[in-house]
């Protein structure tokens, strides 16, 4: 499955429900077939909940900064950079 790094922003923007409704669409085509794409966008979701329910008091932001960078890094390993 190749192209995932070019949806990390997109995923970013259908959890905040400010995806262009194409986009969208083609996205959760993606989802259907890619794991890590799916981890990614259940792993987001998680944390914008526990922000927006207020309770991010023990969900640090180095937190978030490392699970991206670990995901980020795994893609890289497995589709080569793109950016
Ligand atoms: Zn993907």
């Amino acid at each position: 499955m190749k192209g995932c790094s070019k949806h990390i922003q997109q995923i970013a923007e259908y959890i905040d429900g400010e995806l262009d409704e194409a986009l969208c669409t083609r996205l959760e085509e993606h989802l259907k077939e890619c794991n890590n794409c799916r981890i990614m966008v259940d792993t987001l979701k998680q944390t914008v909940v526990l922000c927006r329910e207020g309770k991010r008091e023990r969900l640090p932001e180095d937190i978030e900064s490392r699970l991206n960078d670990a995901l980020k890094n795994k893609w890289e390993k497995k589709f080569g950079k793109k950016s």
